[in-house]
């Protein structure tokens, strides 16, 4: 019999590359969606006819509970957030109780309910926040800088918890930066392959950007699916850091796209002073030894595959008029 995948966050990037990576291996996907976001279900095109869709406020807990009863999951992945960290500065409340809440309230259900379920929480490298060193493994301590991850870390405090006084299968990957075509234009890779097509397409003539000098560690969401995946298939539940291991700079990030586009970015690009933010001492970037050697994951689109993936995206939806061009987005660096 087929087993049962809950998502929630299914209209998310990740939620997205994760259902075709399940329905790929013939698990039956259940979307678990909030009543106030059934409109955001247009995101999932074609993928809304091969998944489920079940409405349920993710703040009930009486109603999540009734859900995993009657949906009997093998597997559960946590995956809803505001995602976006400078929203939660708007919200610290809201993004704690999404993050938090929902953890918590799933995670009592499996227990309720009494299932053999395989919980996934989705952590951040968000939460190791203020480093002081470089890179970061499973041991690095959390220091969370924003309300957002401080939320994700009290979420994955909170599975670690399950886990150890009810046994449950709980783990959770703490993922580095990914991106995708699906990433939302808010995000600076976004932001970037969004420009780059733009210029090339004459429907924008430059881009401003802050720092080019911040490095992160950026690989793409397809890959890191698979990671999670992977943690739930394995005999125990653990934590694992899951990124490329390679740092790159913004600069870098522009000058790919832009070469991706045919064009040389040194002359489209405008720096506004505004956007600047303080260079960071020690820089966020995985060691991700555990998840090579005990779930023998590792990236497999490149940093460079992945511009190009989003650049050439970005001139097809431009091109069929299926998105706005980069002009009439907002600007962060
Ligand atoms: P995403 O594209 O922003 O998707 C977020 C999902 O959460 C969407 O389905 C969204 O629904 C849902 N959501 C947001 N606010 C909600 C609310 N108030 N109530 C109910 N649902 C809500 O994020 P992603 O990139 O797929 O990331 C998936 C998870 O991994 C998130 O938990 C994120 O924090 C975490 N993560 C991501 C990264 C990364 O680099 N992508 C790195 C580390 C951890 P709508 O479509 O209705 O908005």
């Amino acid at each position: 019999m087929a087993k049962t995948a809950l998502i929630t966050g299914i209209t998310g990037q990740d939620g997205y590359y994760l259902s075709h990576f399940l329905l790929e291996r013939g698990y039956r996907v259940v979307g678990l969606v909030s009543p106030q976001r059934q409109p955001n279900l247009a995101k999932l095109g074609s993928l809304a006819n091969l998944v489920e869709i079940y409405t349920v406020d993710l703040r009930d807990p009486q109603a999540l509970l009734t859900a995993v009863e009657q949906l009997l999951p093998q597997e559960i992945y946590n995956l809803a957030a505001p995602s976006f960290v400078p929203d939660s500065w708007k919200d610290p409340l809201g993004t704690l109780d999404l993050i938090t809440g929902t953890a918590t309230r799933l995670l009592d259900a499996v227990r309720q309910v009494g299932l053999s379920t395989r919980f996934y929480q989705a952590s951040s490298s968000e939460m190791f926040g203020d480093v002081d060193c470089s890179p970061q493994d499973e041991e690095t301590p959390f220091r969370p800088k924003n309300p957002y991850a401080a939320a994700k870390m009290h979420a994955h405090w909170t599975m670690v918890h399950h886990r150890q006084r009810y046994g449950l299968f709980a783990c959770s990957g703490i993922l580095y930066n990914h991106e995708s075509p699906l990433r939302a234009p808010q995000f600076v890779t976004r932001k970037i392959s969004l420009a780059a097509a733009s210029i090339k397409l004459g429907l924008a003539k430059t881009l401003e950007m802050g720092n080019l000098d911040a490095k992160r560690d950026w690989g793409f969401a397809g890959d890191y699916v698979e990671a999670m995946w992977r943690m739930l298939q394995v005999d125990e539940p653990e934590e694992y850091v899951i990124g490329t291991g390679y740092l790159h700079s913004v600069r870098e990030l522009v000058a790919t796209a832009f070469e991706c586009a045919g064009l040389e970015w040194t002359k489209y690009v405008v720096i506004n002073t505004e956007l600047l933010r303080a260079d960071e001492h020690f820089q966020l970037v995985a060691n991700p030894t555990k998840a090579k050697t005990k779930l023998g994951w590792q990236p497999q689109v490149s940093f460079k595959q992945l511009i190009e993936k989003m650049v050439q995206t970005d001139l097809e939806l431009l091109q069929n008029g299926k998105i706005a061009p980069v002009a009439s987005l907002i600007n962060h660096s």
